[in-house]
């Protein structure tokens, strides 16, 4: 059974990073526990709710790495939201402020067609900059966004408020 509490006890914190004053949550140890890893994945895919999903979209960077092996176990299709630039076909773009600077993101104008299922994922909601560009990116493509899911979500900065009436899921949560 896939615990969210062991997950929390790997992720480790790291005070001061990138900038003074942030607590970095680091989730590079539950990567590297093969069964950690594992159920994190299971508990992402979890939150479909059992919702026949097309594309599961991952946000760059380490959202990717969970949205792939989300995308591979459900049998769905993965797609790229990439910071600026990266891209190389027709993109539509938004850009946002983060906790720690500013960013835009982009998204192929083709990857999603409307009315498909769309699962959107990432490590981390903080401010919720991030993932309302997504959300946004996706609506104007015309997606049926069933959940947006997190593995972690950092309650006291208030990012779900950002996303509008869509479902929000986290495995877990800070204050
Ligand atoms: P937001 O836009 O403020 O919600 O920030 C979320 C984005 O910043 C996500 O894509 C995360 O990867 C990244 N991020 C912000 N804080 C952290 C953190 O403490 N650990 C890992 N990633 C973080």
């Amino acid at each position: 059974m896939a615990s969210a509490q062991s997950i929390r006890s790997a992720i480790r914190d790291i005070p001061n990073f990138p900038q003074p004053g942030i607590v970095f949550r680091d989730i590079t140890p539950v990567l590297a526990d093969p069964g950690l890893f594992k159920d994190s994945i299971t508990l992402l895919c979890d939150t479909a709710g059992g919702t026949a999903i097309d594309k599961i979209v991952g946000i760059d960077a380490r959202g990717f790495i969970f949205a792939a092996a989300v995308a591979d176990r459900l049998g769905a299709g993965f797609v790229p939201v990439r910071k600026k630039g990266k891209l190389p076909w027709n993109t539509r773009g938004l850009s946002y402020t983060l906790e720690y600077g500013e960013a835009e993101v982009e998204i192929h104008e083709d990857a999603v067609n409307p009315g498909e299922k769309v699962l959107l994922v990432d490590d981390l909601l903080a401010t919720g900059g991030t993932a309302s560009a997504a959300v946004q990116l996706l609506d104007g493509l015309g997606a049926d966004l069933v959940a947006v899911s997190f593995l972690i979500e950092l309650n006291g900065l208030s990012g779900r408020d950002k996303l509008g009436d869509h479902r929000i899921e986290s495995i877990v949560q800070y204050e």
